[in-house]
Protein backbone atom coordinates (compact mmCIF):
# COMPACT_ATOMS: atom_id res chain seq x y z
CA UNK A 1 0.00 0.00 0.00
CA UNK A 2 1.08 3.33 -1.17
CA UNK A 3 2.17 5.83 2.19
CA UNK A 4 0.07 8.54 0.54
CA UNK A 5 -3.03 6.09 1.57
CA UNK A 6 -2.08 4.42 4.56
CA UNK A 7 -4.54 5.58 7.56
CA UNK A 8 -1.75 5.61 10.02
CA UNK A 9 0.22 7.88 7.85
CA UNK A 10 -2.49 10.34 7.75
CA UNK A 11 -3.35 10.13 11.47
CA UNK A 12 0.53 11.12 11.93
CA UNK A 13 0.20 13.90 10.02
CA UNK A 14 -2.95 15.24 11.84
CA UNK A 15 -5.19 14.51 8.34
CA UNK A 16 -7.49 12.38 10.26
CA UNK A 17 -8.49 12.90 13.65
CA UNK A 18 -8.05 10.35 16.23
CA UNK A 19 -7.98 10.28 20.42
CA UNK A 20 -4.04 10.99 21.02
CA UNK A 21 -2.25 9.58 23.83
CA UNK A 22 0.92 10.97 23.50
CA UNK A 23 3.08 12.28 20.69
CA UNK A 24 6.56 13.43 19.87
CA UNK A 25 8.78 14.07 17.02
CA UNK A 26 9.44 10.17 16.04
CA UNK A 27 6.16 8.57 17.95
CA UNK A 28 2.78 9.06 18.37
CA UNK A 29 0.02 7.64 19.91
CA UNK A 30 -3.82 7.05 20.00
CA UNK A 31 -6.79 5.46 21.50
CA UNK A 32 -7.36 2.20 19.40
CA UNK A 33 -10.91 3.00 16.90
CA UNK A 34 -12.39 -0.80 18.22
CA UNK A 35 -10.82 -1.43 21.59
CA UNK A 36 -10.06 -4.86 22.78
CA UNK A 37 -10.20 -3.83 26.18
CA UNK A 38 -10.66 -0.67 28.73
CA UNK A 39 -7.26 0.79 27.78
CA UNK A 40 -6.58 -0.05 23.76
CA UNK A 41 -4.06 2.19 22.53
CA UNK A 42 -1.89 1.61 19.47
CA UNK A 43 1.78 3.08 19.15
CA UNK A 44 3.57 4.18 16.04
CA UNK A 45 6.29 5.42 14.62
CA UNK A 46 5.63 9.07 12.58
CA UNK A 47 8.02 7.15 10.08
CA UNK A 48 6.33 4.86 7.47
CA UNK A 49 7.64 1.24 8.00
CA UNK A 50 5.44 -1.37 6.77
CA UNK A 51 5.78 -4.06 9.17
CA UNK A 52 8.73 -6.02 11.47
CA UNK A 53 9.92 -7.70 8.23
CA UNK A 54 10.70 -4.68 6.55
CA UNK A 55 12.33 -2.79 9.54
CA UNK A 56 15.93 -1.83 8.31
CA UNK A 57 19.13 -1.73 10.59
CA UNK A 58 18.97 1.95 10.48
CA UNK A 59 15.40 2.53 11.97
CA UNK A 60 16.22 -0.25 15.02
CA UNK A 61 16.03 2.90 17.45
CA UNK A 62 12.59 3.84 17.14
CA UNK A 63 11.37 0.21 18.97
CA UNK A 64 13.47 1.23 21.90
CA UNK A 65 12.12 4.43 21.93
CA UNK A 66 8.38 3.19 21.10
CA UNK A 67 8.54 0.71 24.07
CA UNK A 68 9.78 3.55 26.60
CA UNK A 69 7.17 5.70 25.34
CA UNK A 70 4.73 2.47 26.49
CA UNK A 71 6.59 2.61 29.83
CA UNK A 72 5.40 6.46 29.87
CA UNK A 73 2.22 6.06 29.09
CA UNK A 74 1.06 2.99 31.33
CA UNK A 75 1.92 4.87 34.31
CA UNK A 76 0.06 8.13 32.79
CA UNK A 77 -3.05 5.91 32.61
CA UNK A 78 -2.33 3.99 35.76
CA UNK A 79 -1.75 0.20 34.48
CA UNK A 80 1.93 0.32 35.00
CA UNK A 81 1.18 -1.82 38.35
CA UNK A 82 -1.78 -3.91 37.69
CA UNK A 83 0.04 -4.71 34.48
CA UNK A 84 -0.36 -4.47 30.61
CA UNK A 85 -0.03 -6.17 27.12
CA UNK A 86 1.99 -4.74 24.28
CA UNK A 87 1.21 -6.20 20.76
CA UNK A 88 2.29 -6.30 17.56
CA UNK A 89 0.92 -8.23 14.88
CA UNK A 90 2.50 -8.83 11.74
CA UNK A 91 1.56 -10.44 8.00
CA UNK A 92 -1.59 -12.19 7.48
CA UNK A 93 -1.32 -14.98 9.73
CA UNK A 94 -0.49 -12.43 12.60
CA UNK A 95 -3.86 -10.30 12.24
CA UNK A 96 -2.12 -7.24 10.87
CA UNK A 97 -4.89 -5.16 9.19
CA UNK A 98 -3.08 -2.03 8.97
CA UNK A 99 -0.23 -2.07 7.08
CA UNK A 100 2.13 0.43 9.13
CA UNK A 101 4.50 -0.76 12.15
CA UNK A 102 2.29 -0.39 15.61
CA UNK A 103 1.85 -1.45 18.95
CA UNK A 104 -0.92 -2.92 20.49
CA UNK A 105 -0.91 -1.72 24.15
CA UNK A 106 -3.99 -3.72 26.33
CA UNK A 107 -4.45 -3.02 29.77
CA UNK A 108 -7.45 -2.17 32.39
CA UNK A 109 -8.48 -5.94 32.16
CA UNK A 110 -7.56 -9.58 33.22
CA UNK A 111 -6.14 -10.58 29.64
CA UNK A 112 -6.29 -14.20 28.60
CA UNK A 113 -2.99 -16.50 27.44
CA UNK A 114 -2.20 -17.75 24.90
CA UNK A 115 -3.94 -15.02 22.86
CA UNK A 116 -6.80 -16.47 19.74
P1 LIG B 1 -3.84 -4.73 13.38
O1 LIG B 1 -5.06 -5.56 13.17
O2 LIG B 1 -2.82 -5.29 14.30
O3 LIG B 1 -3.26 -4.26 12.06
O4 LIG B 1 -4.34 -3.44 14.15
C1 LIG B 1 -4.92 -2.34 13.56
C2 LIG B 1 -5.72 -1.64 14.62
O5 LIG B 1 -5.95 -0.32 14.19
C3 LIG B 1 -7.07 -2.28 14.89
O6 LIG B 1 -7.16 -2.64 16.27
C4 LIG B 1 -8.06 -1.18 14.52
O7 LIG B 1 -9.19 -1.13 15.37
C5 LIG B 1 -7.21 0.07 14.64
N1 LIG B 1 -7.64 1.18 13.80
C6 LIG B 1 -7.95 1.16 12.48
N2 LIG B 1 -8.28 2.39 12.06
C7 LIG B 1 -8.16 3.21 13.13
C8 LIG B 1 -8.37 4.60 13.34
N3 LIG B 1 -8.77 5.42 12.35
N4 LIG B 1 -8.17 5.12 14.59
C9 LIG B 1 -7.78 4.30 15.60
N5 LIG B 1 -7.55 2.99 15.46
C10 LIG B 1 -7.74 2.44 14.25
ZN1 LIG C 1 2.02 4.57 7.06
Amino acid sequence: MAEEECIFCKIAKGQIPCEMVYEDDKVIAFKDISPEAPIHVIIIPRQHIVNLNLLKQDEVEIIGHIFMVAKKIVKTLGIDKSGYRIVNNCGEQGGQTVQHLHFHLLGGRMLKWPPG
